[in-house]
């Protein structure tokens, strides 16, 4: 167990079992919560406590392996390694609105779009909350940028991560802890409906981005796996229960793929299929991932796409690619790290 990973009142019953004063444990949460790399740290601790919890409770802080900070817009990329030798990548992107960081909720991840760099080599295993919650603390700590906003867009699905996902948002929403508010966290899912339908049930106020990519199953299919399991109209309805539970409007993810999903009948086929959904699209360029044979639809492509949704009643913003000279797209930079060891 880790501690990191506990709750206020949950750390709190492990130091009332120690015999420990109630308002130790809101201290050492607000330590544990900011990203330490030893109890050390704890100034205002008692060192004999911080040796016991040194040994019972190893911290198990993430290394860095790899940092990369854009020259042309400051987005700074981290490699980390686990306590076990598996890495994950974090980035951080400053937007006018604020800092934030995109987080990866797995090593690995086991969806299979076939245009994602994340699930090459399959799933490895899920994180845990407080590999998580670190990936914020130490790339607050690290850049010294205070962090305000969170993605769940990087490596894995977070809604395949489930409870340790729910975990990880209310600590880094708790008050004692980094304090960051529902309302500024997105989290990102290729459309696993019964878990959306979980997610509705809990009524947090953040925003649920779903990475749709296709206006039918048919060309859904042939680039997300997942579509098989969860046909699109399921996924709609499950995405309109998702508004009528929570009053949030969707943000749907469409990453432009040349040839694939990028015609003036895929846009008309969006707007008929979300009549009715309080929405807002995301167009995303690819970013071309070695290993794939699919290509970024042109600019003029997007842009007479975006225009098509704008007439058609769906606000859609082009999302500006940041950091695109240091691999900052998805699972590319451990792709390339565990490439290079494996040669080695
Ligand atoms: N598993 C979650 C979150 C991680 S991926 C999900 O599927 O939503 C974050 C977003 O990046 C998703 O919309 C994903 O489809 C997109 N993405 C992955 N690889 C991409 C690429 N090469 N180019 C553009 N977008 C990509």
């Amino acid at each position: 167990m880790n501690l990191k990973s506990l709750t206020q009142t949950e750390l709190a019953e492990v130091f009332k079992n120690m015999g420990q004063p109630a308002f130790r444990a809101g201290q050492v949460y607000g330590w544990l919560q900011k990203g330490i790399y030893g109890y050390d740290e704890m100034t205002n601790v008692p060192k004999s406590l911080r040796t016991v919890l040194e040994e019972r409770y190893p911290l198990c802080p993430p290394k860095v392996v790899r940092r990369q900070e854009s020259k042309k817009d400051g987005t700074i990329k981290y490699l980390w390694q686990l306590h076990d030798g598996n890495c994950v990548e974090t980035v951080l992107m400053r937007y006018h609105y604020g800092n934030t960081v995109c987080i990866s909720t797995e090593v690995g991840c086991r969806m299979g779009c076939a245009f994602c760099a994340s699930t090459l080599g399959g799933l490895v295993r899920k994180l845990e909350p407080f590999e998580m919650l670190d990936q914020v603390a130490f790339t607050q700590r690290d850049s010294g940028l205070p962090i305000s906003h969170i993605v769940l867009m990087g490596i894995g699905e977070p809604l395949d991560n489930f409870d340790n996902v729910m975990r990880f948002l209310e600590l880094v929403n708790s008050e004692q802890g980094l304090n960051i508010s529902m309302r500024h966290i997105s989290l990102s899912t290729c459309g696993l409906v019964p878990k959306i339908d979980q997610l509705a049930a809990k009524k947090l106020q953040l925003t649920l981005s779903v990475s749709l990519h296709a206006p039918n199953d048919e060309i859904r299919r042939t680039i997300m796996p997942v579509s098989r399991a969860y046909p699109i109209e399921e996924l709609l309805d499950a995405c309109r229960r998702y508004y009528a539970a929570t009053s949030r409007r969707i943000s749907f993810e469409y990453a432009m793929i040349q040839g694939v999903n990028d015609r003036p009948q895929d846009a008309r086929e969006l707007i008929r299929r979300l009549k009715g959904l309080p929405a807002h699209f995301n167009l995303i360029p690819l970013n071309h991932v070695e290993e794939s044979p699919l290509k970024p639809s042109t600019r003029a492509d997007v842009a007479a796409f975006q225009k098509l949704l704008e007439d058609g009643g769906i606000p859609a913003t082009v999302r500006r690619t940041l950091g695109g000279d240091i691999d900052a797209s998805c699972g590319q930079l451990r792709r390339k790290y565990t490439k290079q060891k494996a040669e080695q």
